[in-house]
């Protein structure tokens, strides 16, 4: 229970509805000016769990009228025909942006597929010439589940400027977009990792901690200074099964100014930046 808790919640799930709602808007325009937005999603093999993540996605799109097309591949297919198929989708007009799913099959260079599709419809933010543009504060698409956590900050008002922002996790696709993110809007950054000594000498610095690193309870409560907002991207499963993300909640909330939960957090956050993506790059055409 968590009766003496005196956390905010950042609600993502409201969040993200209320975003949504924009998308919706921003589609509904543009197809009136004779622009469908389209989002080509590709799968190969029959991995479960990305299964359930492209069907969401592709969900999320027809409720707001943006086109998408599930491209499903089987597991053997060659790396070859991969590219030739991501190759005719940045032909496609209809199409405006294009997300291959992971993991692929170990077959197939990921790296070099990510390579292929043209930077004007990487709404995942995963080219090096997204990266890169991120890097040097130029536009581009910001890889979804980082510029979520932005959103969230924003919708608490959270001035950055200035504060001490800690990143526990350093991954191309959510810790070092993040630190980017953070820097780029003037807080003091502190990237940490699996080498990182004394983790906790770190965190209590912290104004604000964005924990994605994939462990439960990689935060604790002795771990956070009183009124620090706290961001949990992590994606785990408890004893019972349940989803859960590393930061202990329970705990943590007592002593945290903001925190996110999971589930309704950082979750429903990361689908919508997709949405919103595939919308700026369907409005630049
Ligand atoms: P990842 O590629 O496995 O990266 C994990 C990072 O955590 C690595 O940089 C690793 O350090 C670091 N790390 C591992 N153990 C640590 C420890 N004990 N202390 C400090 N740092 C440690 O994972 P990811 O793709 O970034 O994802 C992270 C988590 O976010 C996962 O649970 C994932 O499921 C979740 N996620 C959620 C969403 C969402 O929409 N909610 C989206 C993406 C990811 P090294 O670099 O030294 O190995």
């Amino acid at each position: 229970m968590n009766s003496g808790s005196h956390a905010k919640i950042i609600d993502g799930k409201a969040l993200a509805e209320e975003l949504r709602q924009n998308v919706t808007l921003r589609a509904a325009a543009l197809r009136a000016r004779g622009i469908t937005p389209g989002l080509a999603v590709i799968l190969v093999g029959d991995n479960p769990a990305s299964q359930v993540y492209v069907r969401n996605k592709v969900k999320a799109c027809a409720d707001s009228g943006i086109h998408s097309v599930l491209d499903r591949h089987p597991a053997d297919l060659t790396e070859a025909m991969l590219l030739a198929r991501v190759q005719e989708l940045n032909n496609d007009p209809a199409i405006h942006g294009i997300l291959v799913q992971l993991p692929l099959p170990s077959h197939i260079d990921a790296h070099k597929v990510i390579e292929a599709i043209s930077p004007a419809k990487d709404v995942d933010g995963f080219h090096v010439a997204s990266a890169g543009a991120l890097m040097v504060g130029q536009p581009g698409f910001w890889p979804c589940t980082p510029y979520g956590c932005m959103k969230m900050l924003e919708s608490i008002g959270y001035e950055l400027r200035g504060k001490h922002a800690v990143v526990i996790g350093r991954s191309n696709i959510v810790g070092k977009p993040m630190a980017l993110m953070l820097l780029q809007k003037n807080a003091t950054v502190t990237v940490c990792h699996s080498a990182t000594a004394n983790l906790k000498s770190i965190t209590l610095q912290a104004d604000v901690i964005v924990a994605a690193v994939g462990k439960r309870n990689v935060l604790t409560a002795d771990m956070v200074k009183p009124g620090a907002v706290v961001i949990d991207v992590g994606m785990n499963r408890d004893d019972a099964g349940k989803l859960c993300g590393d930061v202990d909640f329970a705990g943590v909330s007592q002593v945290a100014g903001y925190i996110t939960p999971v589930p309704g957090g950082v979750g429903p956050m990361t689908i919508t930046m997709l949405l919103v993506n595939t919308l700026d790059a369907a409005e630049r055409t």
